[in-house]
């Protein structure tokens, strides 16, 4: 990911050569109801590099009519050609993505595509990923972690409710604004179910985070593999690494499914967080508790009314003051 936000403040105005294609200009042909063709042109100067992913880039990007600043992720249609299953999956992104409106999910602006490349623009989260946060503080103190989780429920509230498993929650998915509130993103391994009892089989995650029940893939899956990556990503956030973690990936999914983890003695949680995270960390995904229950547990109910809205961009790189 990029590093810019390290850099001391005239590093910007360097006169070296612009990389991949920086200060370009976009012209976006965008829907928009409310004009007389039904469409509207928008440009939009290309930004910094701001991270790469499986088969996209993504981009700072300013609209030039508005000055609005954006994420823009950049796919290019030749990649796609050479995968079925990228196309397939870019689609379904598209399509889940765009009908999704929540404070704690990324906000999808538009879709557009030029004779080489698709264009998604995105909602610009100023602060990275909670991978990268993890990565410089190593791990957070319990009142972060209860800030987050907070936050997260809130947002699979909303998926939840639009029938949307999200299906691959993990650090480097969740990012963080200007405010350090949690923007869920990546709806690239969503899936919307047609029913409660609609049950899905395709084989997906990514590994530390992989519930059990799809590695079995007998059953199916169904929202709880999103509680469960819940549970993972609280361990991960109060204990500085997944709790299934492994030298290769087969040890991990059998590590998953003997349900092999254990609380560090070095670090020391509350019983409310053991709780918490180890009824999410359930084989059996119907004994997992449903969203409104993990509201109720302790950890996050002795809190609910008194979290903070947001936290201190030096919460970065230092625990955030107490108060
Ligand atoms: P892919 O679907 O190809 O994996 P991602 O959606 O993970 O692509 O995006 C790739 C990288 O781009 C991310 O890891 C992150 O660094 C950056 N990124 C993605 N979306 C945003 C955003 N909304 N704001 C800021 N950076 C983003």
């Amino acid at each position: 990911s990029s590093q810019s936000d390290l850099k001391p403040k005239d590093a910007c105005t360097h006169p070296s050569a612009p990389e991949d294609g920086e200060g370009e200009i976009i012209v976006a042909h965008i829907q928009d109801p409310s004009s007389e063709d039904g469409m509207v042109t928008k440009r939009f100067l290309k930004g910094k590099l701001l991270g790469k992913g499986g088969f996209a880039k993504c981009y700072g990007a300013t609209c030039l009519e508005t000055r609005t600043e954006y994420a823009l992720k950049i796919v290019v249609k030749a990649s796609l050609a050479k995968s079925k299953a990228r196309h397939k999956q870019l689609q379904t992104e598209i399509r889940i993505h765009r009908t999704l409106d929540h404070e704690h999910i990324v906000k999808f602006h538009h879709f557009f595509e030029d004779k080489h490349h698709a264009y998604i623009l995105l909602e610009l989260c100023h602060n990275h990923s909670m991978s990268d946060l993890i990565r410089r503080r190593k791990r957070l103190t319990e009142g972060e972690v209860q800030y987050y989780l907070l936050q997260l429920l809130e947002a699979l509230r909303h998926l939840h409710a639009k029938g949307v498993i999200h299906r691959d929650l993990k650090l480097g998915n969740l990012f963080l604004d200007k405010h350090m509130r949690i923007k869920v993103g990546d709806l690239g391994l969503a899936a919307k179910l047609l029913s409660r009892a609609d049950r899905k089989k395709t084989m997906c995650g990514t590994p530390n985070y992989i519930a059990p029940e799809i590695l079995e893939c007998s059953t199916g899956h169904s929202f709880q593999v999103d509680i469960w990556s819940l549970g993972v990503i609280a361990y991960t956030l109060l204990i500085g690494r997944p709790p299934f973690e492994c030298k290769d990936v087969k040890s991990t999914y059998q590590r998953i499914l003997a349900n092999r983890y254990n609380f560090p003695d070095a670090i020391p949680i509350s019983d409310a967080a053991k709780d918490l995270i180890r009824s999410m960390l359930q084989s059996q995904p119907e004994n997992r508790p449903s969203l409104e229950a993990l509201g109720r547990m302790t950890f996050l109910a002795q809190v609910k009314d008194f979290v903070p809205a947001t936290l201190p961009p030096s919460s970065l790189h230092a625990p955030p003051p107490r108060g």
